[in-house]
């Protein structure tokens, strides 16, 4: 069930406040209508990916009030700074190098040493940002595979076949006046990058900035996510479906065994928690000098497709190599 939530300060108090205490809601940008959730909070990073269906983990856009609270969570460059100082806040998100202490989840940034930050400048987004006092994730507010929501009824109506055991809102700020999706730029180099068109058009851009490379459609395959090359694989082989493991063998679990693991996606086979702990967990097991990494069966339905699409991923880029 989605319910429309009229704006006054009170709903927007309470998507901060649903946002905060780790569920989701959604809420109108400059862009799209945007589905949010506490980015340092993995179950609601995972509810996310799971609400909307989407059969592989990208990297989500993490929303942040101001550039102090971007730069607890990315590394910036000289290049970043003046992006920012221009663009900031609007419909541009900034691909930077992630800190080893940041708190966002890394399901979030699909397990990535980088992050795509961002400033939005709609008025309810500031609100909910400042107010939720949390960095937020928040792709389109829609099924995977439909157009982006610019108004609160597609939101409604794009999940109106989905069955969750929670309701969620929609914080109704009219129409969106971008109506686009932001530009992504990869600002990590001393010449920044395009990886996506948007909001914040090239010619905006290389007015202020001069420089900007553009990649072919072939580099920007595998520059972007969903491509092998730029996802995170631990570097200790992996092994899928391995009910048994061997010796020098870690074993990375799903759901009730008898089988010792070293690590468990989630005891009680919750795809949810699974996926909330997939990054992490590859991470710990990644660092403990084993020959390989078994990984249970995990079942391909919900996020278990992802999981595995993942999983399958990280492996053969492994075999590859
Ligand atoms: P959206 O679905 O609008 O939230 O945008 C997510 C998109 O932002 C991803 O599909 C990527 O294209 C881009 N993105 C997010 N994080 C990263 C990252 N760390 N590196 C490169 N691109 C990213
Ligand atoms: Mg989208």
């Amino acid at each position: 069930m989605i319910n429309i939530a009229g704006l006054n300060d009170a709903s927007i108090q309470r998507t901060a406040d649903i946002i905060s205490t780790g569920r989701l809601a959604a809420f109108p940008t400059e862009t799209v209508y945007g589905l949010g959730a506490d980015a340092t909070n993995d179950g609601a990073v995972a509810a996310i990916f799971a609400l909307k269906n989407r059969p592989d983990f990208n990297p989500l856009i993490v929303h942040v009030p101001d550039i102090d609270s971007a730069s607890e969570h990315v590394h910036f460059t000289p290049i970043a700074h003046t992006l920012a100082t221009a663009f900031w806040p609007g419909p541009m998100s900034l691909v930077l190098e992630r800190k080893d202490q940041s708190t966002v989840s890394l399901l979030a940034v699909a397990g990535l040493d980088t992050m795509a930050v961002r400033i939005p400048s709609h008025s309810i987004a500031r609100a909910i940002l400042n107010r939720a006092n949390c960095p937020i994730a928040a792709p389109s507010a829609n099924l995977s595979g439909e157009v982006s929501p610019t108004e609160a009824a597609h939101v409604v109506n794009s999940f109106r076949n989905i069955k969750t055991m929670d309701t969620f809102s929609v914080l109704d700020g009219g129409r969106c006046a971008v109506g686009l999706e932001s530009t992504v730029i990869d600002a990590r180099g001393d010449v920044p990058v395009l990886l996506r068109p948007g909001g914040v058009t090239f010619e905006e851009l290389t007015e202020r900035i001069g420089k900007l490379k553009l990649v072919s459609e072939n580099e920007l395959t595998h520059r972007s996510p969903g491509q092998l090359s730029r996802h995170y694989a631990p570097q200790t082989p992996l092994r899928l479906n391995v009910s048994a493991p061997r010796s020098g063998e870690g074993l990375l679990g799903f759901g009730p065994s008898t089988t010792l693991s070293t690590q468990n996606l989630s005891p009680s086979g919750n795809l949810t928690e699974a996926a909330a702990n997939l990054f992490k967990m590859l991470r710990i097991m990644d660092e403990e000098n084993l020959k390989s990494i078994a990984v249970a069966p995990i079942p391909s339905m919900g996020l278990g497709q992802a999981i595995n699409d993942r999983l399958k991923r990280a492996a053969t880029r492994i075999a590859a190599e």
